[in-house]
């Protein structure tokens, strides 16, 4: 059946059923879950498997050039689909489809390509694509200009943006767009556009919509959540704003942001917050990528190791338990084994819950890609990743232990994938998080049946290095 809104988007031929995928961060699940409602509003169904599809769209990413191989390798394979059902439509999406445009079409399954800054537009290109217009690009050449693209972007996200994506009572909400760091190894902001921060009203209303659609916590989402701030007339908003109004939203207990850049600026308001205000809780990510100050100068970050301590011990002393996690590239180019040391060093000193650990991978475009050469061997690479997560799983098995005997309070995400036989746990299996971030598996027994999106205690009795496993209080 026609809804307002089919009509409104366009998708009005027949109704085709969408195969999504998505690769990548928070952003891009983010946005699939605004195309997922935008494309159901106008008729559209959503299926599992290729097979049943009218339409694959894989939202992509970039960051790694590992990422785009597996989006490369997908094409491959619907490549041999489309011999059998030439209909079939594939849309490449996202920050990909952004950074290649049109050579995406060399890839003979490919249909579509949307950047991140057109995801307004997929229900059109979609609706056209089935007219038998076919081979449709809608990259923007001014990826670093704000425009008008921009606006209908607000308007997408504030309409569609009103509902949970995969877990159950949880919901991203975007509080920033884009990056101006242009830190040397990265791609975003050649894909998603300038650093631009989103009306607070505008935000305050997406999570009111989310409450009361039954959503308990909200992450706001920006790749510098932390410099968020918004100009109107005399009043200027930050981030901490932002958590002091959720705060007050009836029906969302539980407020985080991610990614925190190490930067002094607003950095005391926005601990005082998390301090002060029940709801949000006590957890930072805040990506060091190096200990080395020498490779954090290549890197463009514009901070030494001994001020990102020093943030870390700020937000220690106004939240003393406090969870922290960080990101760290390892072989960035000219790392020497003194330079790897010193990251050594500075995870040790820092203590994260937990570390995501990458391997330098050169970005086409990027400032690193231009003028360093990837000098670091894969094998050192690898043996760094390796160290450098062994360091980390010392430090948070240390720190997991601390829970042994502790009932904590978690929400309840869903059936866990991974069967925990091995801790000894029965079946069924829940998977769930607590405030600080910790992932928490445990033995529901009988009552596990609608716990997914709910609040829980469980009282922890053994631990692995980054899980948590326990009882239901
Ligand atoms: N905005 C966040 C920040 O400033 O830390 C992170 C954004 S990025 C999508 C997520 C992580 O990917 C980064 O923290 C970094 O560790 C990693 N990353 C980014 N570019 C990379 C590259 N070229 N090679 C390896 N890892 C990379
Ligand atoms: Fe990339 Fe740096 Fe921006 Fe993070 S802050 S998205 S690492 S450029």
């Amino acid at each position: 059946m026609e809804t307002p809104n089919s009509k409104r988007n366009n998708v009005t031929s027949k109704h085709p059923t969408i195969l999504l995928r998505t690769f990548g961060c928070q952003m891009n699940k983010l946005d699939s879950a605004i195309i997922e409602v935008s494309l159901q509003e106008a008729g559209c169904q959503f299926v599992d498997n290729a097979k049943d599809a009218d339409v694959v769209l894989l939202n992509t990413c970039s960051v790694r050039d590992h990422a785009e191989q597996r989006v490369m390798s997908h094409l491959g394979n619907l490549k041999h689909i489309k011999e059998s059902r030439p209909d079939l439509v594939v849309a490449v999406v996202g920050c990909m489809a952004q950074r290649l445009g049109g050579e995406l079409f060399k890839q003979s399954a490919v249909d579509i390509v949307c950047g991140p800054a057109q995801i307004a537009e997929i229900p059109r290109l979609i609706n056209e694509a089935f007219q038998g217009k076919k081979k449709a690009t809608l990259v923007t050449e001014k990826i670093r200009q704000l425009s008008l693209d921009g606006q209908s972007l607000e308007r997408f996200e504030t309409e569609y943006g009103i509902e949970d994506g995969e877990i159950p009572g949880q919901a991203y909400v975007r509080a920033m767009h884009g990056c101006d760091k242009f830190c040397s190894y990265c791609v975003v902001p050649y894909v998603r556009g300038p650093e631009t921060s989103r009306p607070p009203d505008a935000i305050i209303e997406q999570v009111k919509k989310l409450a009361d659609n039954g959503v308990k916590q909200v992450t706001l989402l920006g790749q510098r959540i932390n410099a968020y701030e918004y100009k109107a007339g005399d009043k200027t908003y930050c981030l901490a704003d932002l958590l002091s109004r959720i705060n007050n939203l009836d029906g969302i207990e539980w407020i985080r942001f991610v990614t925190s850049y190490p930067s002094a600026k607003y950095f005391d308001c926005i601990l005082e917050a998390m301090a002060n205000l029940p709801k949000v809780c006590r957890y930072l990510h805040i990506p060091a990528q190096s200990g080395s100050d020498g490779v954090l100068k290549a890197m463009n970050r514009g901070y030494t190791s001994a001020e990102y301590l020093g943030l870390l011990e700020m937000a220690r002393r106004i939240v003393p338990d406090i969870a922290i996690a960080g990101d760290f590239i390892v072989g960035f180019p000219g790392e020497t084994d003194d330079d790897f040391a010193q990251t050594v060093d500075l995870v040790k000193k820092a203590r994260y819950k937990n570390s995501f650990i990458f391997k330098y991978s050169p970005r086409p475009g990027t400032i690193a890609d231009k003028r360093l050469e990837d000098t670091i061997p894969l094998e050192v690479k690898k043996q760094r990743n390796y160290e450098l997560l062994k360091i980390q799983e010392e430090i948070s098995s240390e720190l997991a232990r601390e829970f042994i005997g502790k009932t904590v309070k978690v929400l309840v995400e869903g059936p866990s994938k991974k069967s925990h036989h091995d801790q000894g746990m029965a079946l069924p299996q829940l998977v769930a998080r607590t405030a600080g971030d910790w992932i928490v598996v445990f033995n529901p027994a009988q009552r596990w049946a609608g716990l997914a999106g709910q609040f829980a205690n469980v009282k922890i009795t053994r631990i692995s290095p980054l899980t948590l496993f326990g009882e239901l209080v």
